[in-house]
């Protein structure tokens, strides 16, 4: 019923990078807000990536807005890091975050009727913040349902330890198939194939790639074209372990398979391949679908977003998505988007 419903002037959704710079600016604002988060615990993404990854911009540049975040300058944060660093600043600023909160749908004309799995809300905006780790992209082959081995996507990936011994199959061309490669092959037999030749470049991915990318990135969005991977922009990034890997001779891509059998992958050419596990490490896709009654998808197949207003929809704000959806950039989406939420009341 009507009286269930918490009213409250903007809704923000998720509390990972994007979600808390958002609560700041709106904290500092004093504006009327609430965040919704369906983790059980404070870190977003970064509370779930595998054990050996790492972020690549140094904390000084990727810190959430206020508070200091003490590592050192050449100290590449670990998943643990960044989600302690990221408690730790909801417990400074007294952020008023729900947990675990699962936003369902965002309805409605006139004010935004936000469904969750407890509770209701209602709001005159909302500012979306859900990344996309929550929506792992995995491509349809046939056969897939047939396979008797282990199949994950990177989502749930952890240690290559729990490979020993075994046949990989590591799909995907982006730099986290190239990284997880390089470390499973030092416990199992691995065999990768992407749909593309790679695209193997020089070093690792700096800032200033990242930062370059966001330019390419932010016109296709105000375009409302679909979003392209990363990968696509920068190509995989040669880390100490990807060099690494390359010298043992396993960094070689084979065609991607047609079919995936009970015990392996095939191609048309006739040609199979026994497997234990298959590990698809092909990418996210922007996690929005409780977004859909509002229709906000134009016709050149993308949401057409300028400087996170979302063209189809002025009460909602995308923070976290194409130019913004690292961790270098959320920060002054974040900031824009509450702005912009603000001035509009
Ligand atoms: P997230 O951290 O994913 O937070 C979204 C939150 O919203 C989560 O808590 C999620 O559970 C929640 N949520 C989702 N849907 C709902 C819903 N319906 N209801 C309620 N809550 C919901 N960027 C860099 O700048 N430098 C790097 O070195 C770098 N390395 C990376 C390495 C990896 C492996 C990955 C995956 C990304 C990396 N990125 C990097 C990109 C950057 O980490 C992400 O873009 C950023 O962390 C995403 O932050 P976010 O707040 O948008 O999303």
């Amino acid at each position: 019923t009507l009286s269930d419903v918490n009213s409250v002037d903007i809704v923000a959704i998720g509390a990972g990078q994007a979600g808390l710079a958002s609560a700041y600016y709106l904290q500092r604002e004093g504006a009327d807000f609430v965040v919704l988060d369906r983790q059980m615990a404070p870190g977003g993404a970064w509370q779930q990536v595998w054990r050996s990854v790492r972020l690549v911009s140094p904390p000084l540049y990727t810190r959430l807005p206020g508070l200091a975040w003490d590592l050192p300058f050449h100290h590449p944060p670990s998943g643990p890091e960044v989600s302690g660093y990221f408690a730790d600043y909801e417990k400074h600023y007294a952020l008023p975050i729900q947990r675990p909160v699962r936003v369902r749908s965002v309805s409605g004309d006139g004010r935004l009727l936000v469904r969750t799995d407890s509770g209701d809300w209602s709001a005159r905006t909302v500012i979306n913040a859900t990344g996309t780790w929550d929506h792992p992209f995995v491509p349809s082959v046939p056969g897939m349902a047939s396979f008797l081995g282990r199949q994950l996507h990177t989502a749930s990936y952890d240690t290559p330890e729990e490979f020993a011994g075994q046949h990989v199959v590591v799909v995907g061309g982006g730099n986290s198939a190239a990284q997880i490669l390089a470390e499973v092959s030092t416990a199992a037999r691995t065999t990768w194939v992407t749909r593309r030749p790679p695209d193997l470049r020089g070093g690792p991915a700096t800032e200033k790639d990242l930062v370059a990318v966001t330019d390419q990135v932010d016109e296709r969005v105000r375009a409302g074209l679909p979003l392209r991977s990363v990968v696509s922009y920068t190509g995989i990034g040669r880390t100490d372990a990807v060099v690494a890997a390359e010298a043992r001779g396993v960094m070689v891509a084979h065609p991607l398979f047609d079919r995936i059998t009970p015990t392996g992958i095939a191609w048309n050419s006739g040609e199979t391949l026994a497997a234990d596990a298959i590990l698809w490490c092909t990418g996210f896709r922007p996690a929005l679908s409780h977004l859909a009654p509002l229709h906000l998808r134009g016709p050149a197949g993308g949401i057409v977003v300028d400087d996170t207003r979302v063209a189809a929809d002025p009460r909602i704000f995308l923070v976290g998505y194409g130019p913004s959806a690292s961790l270098i950039s959320s920060h002054r989406a974040a900031r824009h988007a509450v702005t912009y939420a603000l001035s509009t009341a």
